[in-house]
């Protein structure tokens, strides 16, 4: 990959560093702090970094103070980032030359057919229950059609990972998501071709974050692989849903953290982790919990699950 990497020297020995990516889409809630805590003590345990990065890549999707409000709950929760955040939307044209090199390697083709043709097109259901794209377009845009999205034509092979929690995992790239978006018709990059240039970029080795992006592990591994970037290793955590076993977030109305009183919902997330921590500390302070979990963290306690309810 052409992108200058933090650490160059290639004989160097990659030290361990992870990442904290939000989508600035509204506040920190209770599953968002679950990703950031695992993230951070794994790093911290195994005397890594740990990198903040803004995913604002997504301007329609991304809430006005959304950010702010996010990196001072982090504050307020005790987290200690390295080096400055990076914010995707300033990482545009970075996006724009990895694009550029996989339609050079014809890797990467345009594609002309709206919402309607691909959900009528046949192409059946993606791993995330979306319409899985029937490849229209893969041999060549048809007569008379404009470039609305520029797709990657993936292989009909198995990608293969080990998760560092749930073990083996694989995917058929072609059978259970088809050719996915890389620029789409908006003009907004897509949010798989930005986290896999910017974990690039920033030298990331290890990937904790939440089992929702699971799914995506595959055609994060198989971009990086055409765009000559090395595979970080991923860990997925389980995922804190609500009864009716939806992910927390704004749309299922997740209450945003409490930034006056960080102490119970750190608890909480050491818990859900699978930490144990001492029930003497369930009122205790974020400082207080901090040393105890930098003190005690094992990523072998944390469930290996894909999700847990949370109780009511
Ligand atoms: N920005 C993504 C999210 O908030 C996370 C990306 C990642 O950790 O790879 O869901």
């Amino acid at each position: 990959m052409s992108y200058e990497l933090p650490n160059p020297d290639p004989c160097a020995p990659r030290h361990y560093r992870g990442r904290f990516a939000p989508s600035p889409s509204g506040p920190l809630h209770f599953g968002s702090l679950v990703a950031a805590l695992g993230s951070c003590l794994e790093a911290r345990c195994r005397g890594g970094e740990w990198l903040v990065r803004m995913e604002d890549v997504d301007a329609p999707r991304t809430v006005p103070g959304a950010a702010s409000t996010i990196l001072r709950s982090l504050e307020a929760y005790g987290f200690a980032w390295d080096g400055p955040v990076l914010w995707q939307s300033q990482r545009l044209a970075a996006y724009g030359e990895a694009l550029a090199q996989l339609q050079a390697a014809e890797l990467a083709y345009p594609c002309g057919c709206s919402r309607k043709e691909i959900a009528e097109g046949g192409g059946g259901r993606s791993v995330d229950g979306a319409p899985r794209y029937p490849g229209i377009c893969r041999h060549g845009l048809p007569p008379g059609r404009q470039v609305r999205a520029w797709r990657l034509a993936v292989p009909d092979i198995e990608v293969d990972f080990e998760d560092g929690l749930l073990g083996p995992c694989r995917q058929n790239l072609q059978q259970n998501v088809g050719d996915f978006v890389l620029l789409r018709a908006d003009g907004q990059y897509a949010y798989q071709l930005a986290v896999v240039v910017d974990d690039a970029f920033q030298g990331i080795t290890h990937v904790v974050r939440g089992a929702d992006l699971l799914d995506s592990t595959p055609r994060q591994l198989w971009l990086q692989d055409c765009l000559a970037a090395p595979r970080p290793a991923y860990v997925h955590l389980p995922l804190a849903t609500n009864e009716a076993g939806e992910k927390l977030s704004k749309q299922t109305r997740a209450p945003a953290l409490d930034d006056a009183d960080p102490g119970p919902a750190l608890y909480r997330a050491l818990a859900f982790l699978g930490q144990e921590p001492p029930l003497e500390l369930s009122r205790a302070g974020q400082v207080e919990l901090w040393a105890w979990a930098l003190a005690h963290w094992q990523l072998d306690k944390v469930p290996a699950r894909r999700s847990i309810v949370l109780p009511a």
